[in-house]
């Protein structure tokens, strides 16, 4: 069984499907068997972009298209760098 089974990104139906995700911090063993924590969905099961360490990640679900966006309203393109904090675009 996969370590990932229950890590869904933004091609999966049910994450596509999830109207309001609401996460939380999850840990689990990475594939090279290291603790990790990510923010997944506890509806979806979609883990977010953002990492769990960061103050304010972006909280699309992973691989999603778009803009990031953070749940303080700050967003930026993918592959760009993030505003400095408290920025508005
Ligand atoms: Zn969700
Ligand atoms: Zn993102």
């Amino acid at each position: 069984m996969s370590a990932h089974n229950d890590l869904l990104t933004s091609d999966d139906p049910r994450v596509l499907a999830c109207v309001q995700h609401g996460w939380r911090a999850y840990r689990y063993q990475s594939a090279w068997n290291t603790d990790r924590v990510s923010w997944r969905c506890v509806w979806c099961h979609g883990v977010a972009c953002g990492d769990w360490r960061e103050t304010d990640p972006c909280m699309e679900p992973y691989h999603h298209e778009g803009d990031h966006r953070a749940l303080s309203g700050v967003s930026w393109p993918l592959g760009g760098n993030r505003p400095k904090a408290g920025f508005r675009g």
